[in-house]
């Protein structure tokens, strides 16, 4: 079974309902693209949303190459457990943030998801691979993309860093999901 089999009978496993569709086609999606336009420009070809079962992809998913869309599912599916577990705490503290607060509850959401890409990147290629992927994340949690969730690129880089530690140890991957969607990402053949 190629990566993106085992990601998607992962999810199932956890999302029987799951739906992957195009954000593009959501009318309501494209309304909320233009209001954020002005501070995240790029929200409709670069973003994935999530809310319970659906995940709103920016484009087609056959046009995502393959295991590239196995690395965003397991990130969402992370965001997945933490809605059914929280239910509406999590989309209030989540969503429903008028203006950047610097220190918001949404960067605790996105660096539980984030994880998985820093373990999988650590997985694939390393601390070197580990280190691009911290600069991104860096970048992404102190600036505009999530509404300067955690800002000032310094104090972005030190909440990260907790995360990039545990992916370094490997503790991270004793826990679950991670150490399932690990165990899906490798495969079979790499245990
Ligand atoms: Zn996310």
């Amino acid at each position: 079974m190629a990566k993106l089999e085992r990601m998607l009978s992962l999810v199932r496993r956890h999302r029987p309902d799951l739906e992957i569709v195009d954000k593009r086609t959501v009318p309501w999606v494209r309304g909320l693209g233009l209001v954020l336009r002005p501070v995240i420009p790029d929200f409709m070809t670069a973003f994935t949303m999530v809310i319970g079962d659906r995940v709103y992809l920016a484009g087609s998913p056959d046009r995502f190459p393959r295991d590239q869309l196995a690395r965003i599912l397991a990130h969402e599916l992370v965001h997945q457990l933490d809605q059914a577990k929280h239910g509406a705490a999590f989309y209030l503290s989540y969503a429903l943030l008028p203006l950047p607060l610097l220190r918001t509850r949404r960067a605790h959401w996105e660096r539980r998801a984030y994880a998985v890409d820093l373990m999988l990147d650590h997985h694939d290629g390393g601390e070197e691979a580990l280190l691009r992927t911290l600069q991104r994340c860096t970048a992404l949690f102190a600036g505009p993309a999530y509404g300067w969730m955690w800002a000032g690129e310094h104090a972005a880089s030190t909440f990260l860093e907790d995360v990039a530690a545990e992916v370094r140890s490997g503790a991270l991957a004793q826990r679950d999901p991670y150490r399932e969607i690990l165990e899906a990402w490798r495969g079979p053949e790499a245990s």
